[in-house]
């Protein structure tokens, strides 16, 4: 259904759009299953708005529970495993011989072979954070073979299977690879709910950054006194999926003629980022709505991107009237649709913009630059359109920020600050960004008096103290009693610069501690390991500012 749609509109997609020929490509249909032995309901739809990503598969929910059987989605072999208290969490690679790969993430458990060798590793490295590849021969698995069971881990914000089929890529089927909608490979899906458009906004062309959107009016009626672009709010509904799924496809008509078509059947995920650049971020990070732009800026191209007229900018006659048609498509062809009509009056005051004060940036031009204690270098491509850089300096504090689009960096870029802090040694000094009443500490490099981190923020920076070591403290156990449950847990905190690293010892053998990063929670097993009497369980953390904490616990059974 999706790609007759995509065929109507073909004629003028062909002449902008390297999309053209993704869509000639047939994906193999039915060649991969379900993974789950559920019928597929979503809690997010591939390519939704993520802050700093666009979602790079499916959530398939779990009915809450963890635990639940994952089947290889096609005959292959597990080509990487990788374990994280953050991001994917426990993650399992399975690569396809039609050079697919499928991926699980937030899993609770590898089965069988692969758990095994999942253990192995773990303590071979004495790491419970590990990256194993793995050669074809070592762990083949079959097309509905029992692989791994579903979880809450990482950065999920609740349990189920986040499901990814990628193609190409490094060696590390990461870098440089490209995610595909799994639901266009043919999985069983039903959703005969159409969309729905939740919210259309005007963006006056201003030229300053921060300028909101007008909301269109319930009657659809609008009068506009200059250029502007258009923000779109649409979400798509299914059956046994939740109300807030991403949609499959926007199109914006004017009078009738396309201006504006938007799909993402795949990201290449070196360029993901960009969805800040695409969606009115400021609101976004404020509301979590994701109006999506029909304004284009030249940093922020890929084959996800709007093929528009022109830069996506209406420029209307003074004094006409027109329709704009805006229509919302899920991946079954639903379709939800709002029509506005805009009418242009003669602009009543000078919309001439006027230039902000500070440094003009060329966004695809490297930057460098010096101010007071500062020193920035920027690679080209930070930014995605050229921009007006203001940097002010308040006491020790200095402020770095675009002034025309308000969208964090694109790249890491470096930021070195010189000085130092009245009694703090260098090692545990550390670059920090204010951004409102969060703080975040970078990992810093010193030199010569100065402090040095790659950061990817616009904000307010200074040099900040970490003396203070790790937090360790134990959740469900206490020193000297008898214990009461087998799974230990314990609280590792720090206050500033972050846990970096953490190791366990269970008299005096490395012993395996799961850590959840969410929950800054370590899980230790510790069936059939403890002796009959007293036990020593050692715990040492530290932070990214060099600080150490190390304690020992005396355990008994
Ligand atoms: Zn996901």
């Amino acid at each position: 259904m999706k790609h007759r749609i995509i065929l109507l509109t073909c004629a003028y997609l062909v002449l902008h759009s390297p999309l053209s020929t993704l869509h000639s490509q047939e994906l193999p249909q039915g060649y991969f299953r379900n993974p789950l032995n559920t019928s597929i309901g979503l809690s997010a739809t591939f390519a939704e708005f993520r802050a700093g990503h666009f979602h790079s598969g499916l959530d398939m929910r779990t009915g809450g529970a963890v635990d639940l059987p994952v089947y290889a989605a096609a005959d292959g072999y597990v080509a990487r495993v990788t374990i994280s208290p953050w991001g994917g969490g426990k993650i399992l690679y399975i690569k396809h011989p039609n050079g697919y790969i499928t991926v699980y993430m937030h899993l609770n458990g590898f089965a069988g072979a692969i758990g095994k060798a999942v253990l192995k590793e773990q303590y071979a490295q004495q790491s419970y954070i590990i990256s194993k590849m793995f050669s074809p021969n070592e762990l083949p698995v079959k097309k509905g073979q029992l692989v791994a069971y579903s979880g809450n881990t990482g950065g999920s914000g609740g349990p189920h299977l986040h499901f990814e089929i990628r193609r190409g890529g490094d060696a590390d089927m990461y870098t440089h690879s490209t995610t595909l909608d799994p639901l266009e490979f043919g999985l069983p899906y039903t959703d005969n709910i159409k969309p729905a458009i939740r919210g259309l906004k005007i963006y006056p062309v201003s030229g300053n950054a921060g300028v909101s959107g007008i909301d269109v009016p319930a009657n659809n009626a609008i009068t506009v006194d200059g250029p502007f672009y258009l923000g779109i709010y649409a979400t798509d509904a299914a059956e046994g999926s939740t109300a807030k799924n991403g949609v499959d496809r926007i199109e914006v008509l004017l009078d009738g003629t396309p201006f504006f078509t938007y799909t993402t059947e795949a990201v290449p995920i070196d360029s993901s980022r960009m969805v800040n650049a695409i969606i009115d971020y400021t609101l976004f990070s404020r509301t979590r709505q994701a109006y999506l732009l029909t304004r284009s800026l030249p940093g922020a191209k890929g084959p996800w991107i709007p093929h528009c007229m022109g830069d996506g900018i209406f420029r209307l006659k003074a004094g006409s009237t027109h329709r704009i048609g805006v229509k919302a498509y899920d991946i079954k062809g639903n379709c939800a649709e709002r029509v506005v009509t805009v009418t242009c009056k003669e602009a009543t005051q000078n919309t001439t913009v006027k230039p902000s004060r500070g440094i003009a940036i060329r966004y695809n031009q490297p930057f460098n630059y010096q101010f007071h204690t500062l020193s920035l270098q920027l690679p080209t491509h930070t930014l995605y359109a050229d921009d007006i850089l203001r940097c002010e300096s308040d006491g020790n504090i200095v402020t770095v920020k675009p002034t025309v689009n308000d969208i964090p960096p694109h790249k890491y870029y470096t930021l070195s600050i010189k000085g130092s802090l009245p009694g703090v040694p260098a090692e545990h000094t550390v670059v920090a960004c204010i951004n409102g009443g969060r703080t975040v500490a970078y990992k810093t490099t010193h030199a010569d008096g100065t402090h040095t981190a790659q950061v990817r923020d616009w904000g307010s920076f200074t040099l900040m103290a970490d003396t203070e070591e790790p937090v360790i403290r134990p959740i469900n156990f206490s020193e000297g009693k008898p214990l009461k449950v087998s799974t230990l847990k314990i609280k590792i905190t720090d206050n500033l610069a972050g846990v970096e690293t953490y190791s366990c010892y269970l008299n005096g053998s490395w012993i395996l501690a799961e850590f959840d990063g969410k929950t800054a929670t370590l899980f230790i097993d510790t069936k059939g390991k403890l002796h009959e009497n007293k036990n020593d369980l050692r715990v040492e953390v530290t932070d990214g500012a060099g600080n150490l904490t190390r304690r020992t616990f005396t355990i008994t059974r």
